[in-house]
């Protein structure tokens, strides 16, 4: 990561991809962050231009920190001082459905080169490295649901009928991706009208937060050249099964899953145990991170394998988290079901590692699992139903308030509060249709 590099060396990285890059093609390179209200926002410079962005880094406002849903912005919103962009090269893509164009997902640094504590990807960063200096091995995926919106995708659920209405577009997408380096796992139609899913391979907390942005761009950029737009809103249509951005997670010690062949339930370790125990714990906060937007919550709602329920169980589509067991020991991992893809995925990923941590420190134990529906289980607790809620569990968390910083954690709560104040009153319909096409 660039973090890690002085300038000089993210400069002579960036020289050598620069050269690959006009080589094959590209005339601009994409430097992308995403805000607190979960958009990804870009900037781009001309190829030749890669090794002074990369050296130097590219100027951005710090009010995107402040940025809602609808580009208006919280009161803390200044627009006053300046920011580097400075993209990761380890991390720059040609864009195979953008041709020319290739894409790098940034950091943020104050002018004199510091790392800016308000910087997402950063703090995600830094619980990667805690988690190597824990001697934690994390491996992360999250799935991308979207809705082609507007009338195409349509047949039944599942159904042949739906992936053959759309059989050139999927394909494309596929291609995409695999042209991009991405393994895709699995790709097929979902249950709402026009709606589809692809998960990809697991990776690093940060390389996977980075493959997300990915991957939804690249559908989109797909879509577009098909004559279609697509949604990623968790919520597309009233009443409507919405889309998820589900997060998966394994950890590992000395290569050793944590999350099989220990003497806890269904295999797993006690630390891997204690690990869940402290995202379950911390849920309700984590919600403000995984779950950002007043649209979040027209998601989460019971029936609708959404996860709204603060509870875990194996293979239990309601429950918050999902424990998968798997039939290969080896990929045995949980997953965190309530979040969606208005997410910031590294506020998201660095949230749930440092909740883990947490967990981990105190020793925490999973309460008992609820293995049928929640709603009929009698005890299951319903996690936030609206943003406040959850806005209100992490303005009192200490734990994300510790692992985020001051002024990390200020500035998303002052997002969310914004964004509360902003959709107050309006109509589960009004709030879709600000917030279907912005993620
Ligand atoms: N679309 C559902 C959601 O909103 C998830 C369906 C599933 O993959 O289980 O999370
Ligand atoms: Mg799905």
């Amino acid at each position: 990561m660039s973090t890690l590099q002085t300038r000089a060396e993210r400069a002579a990285q960036a020289l050598s991809a620069a050269d690959r890059l006009s080589a094959a093609g590209v005339d601009g390179v994409v430097l992308g962050w995403v805000d607190n209200a979960g958009l990804h926002r870009v900037k781009a410079v001309p190829v030749g231009q890669l090794p002074h962005a990369a050296e130097w880094g590219v100027g951005a406002a710090p009010c995107f920190d402040a940025f809602l849903v609808d580009d208006s912005m919280a009161p803390t919103g200044s627009p006053v001082g300046d920011l580097r962009l400075v993209p990761d090269i380890a991390a720059l893509t040609a864009l195979s459905a953008q041709p020319g164009w290739a894409w790098a997902p940034a950091d943020r640094y104050a002018q004199d080169g510091e790392p800016h504590p308000g910087c997402q990807r950063l703090f995600a960063g830094r619980m990667a490295a805690e988690a190597g200096r824990r001697g934690l091995e994390i491996r992360a995926g999250i799935e991308t649901e979207w809705v082609v919106v507007d009338g195409a995708g349509a047949g039944p659920a599942y159904g042949m009928r739906r992936l053959i209405g759309l059989s050139d577009y999927l394909r494309d997408v596929l291609r995409a991706l695999r042209d991009q380096g991405l393994t895709v796992l699995q790709i097929h139609p979902e249950y709402a009208v026009g709606q589809f899913e692809v998960s990809t391979a697991p990776a690093g907390p940060v390389e996977a937060a980075d493959t997300a942005l990915l991957v939804r761009h690249t559908v989109q950029a797909v879509s577009v050249r098909h004559g279609l737009d697509a949604s990623f809103a968790p919520a597309v249509t009233a009443g409507g099964v919405g889309n998820g951005g589900h997060l998966h997670l394994s950890l590992r010690r000395a290569g050793r899953n944590l999350g099989s062949g220990g003497p806890g339930r269904y295999g797993l370790t006690a630390e891997g145990e204690a690990f869940l125990a402290g995202v379950l714990a911390e849920l309700p906060a984590l919600l403000a991170l995984g779950a950002p937007s007043v649209a979040s919550y027209l998601r989460l709602v019971p029936g609708r394998w959404a996860g709204p329920y603060r509870c875990w169980g194996r293979e239990n589509r309601e429950a918050a988290l999902r424990l998968i067991p798997g039939s290969v020991p080896e990929q045995a991992n949980a997953e965190v079901k309530c979040f969606d893809a208005a997410a910031n995925p590294y506020l998201a990923v660095g949230g749930v590692l440092a909740a883990g941590f947490d967990g981990i420190d105190r020793g925490l134990r999973l309460p008992p699992e609820v293995s049928g529906d929640p709603a009929d289980s009698g005890y299951a607790e319903r996690l936030p139903a609206d943003l406040a809620e959850a806005t209100a569990a992490f303005k009192g968390s200490d734990v994300l308030r510790t692992a985020l910083g001051e002024e990390l954690h200020s500035a998303v709560l002052a997002v969310r509060e914004a964004e509360t104040g902003l959709f107050a009153g309006w109509t589960a319909e009004d709030v879709i249709a600000a917030t279907r096409m912005r993620w």
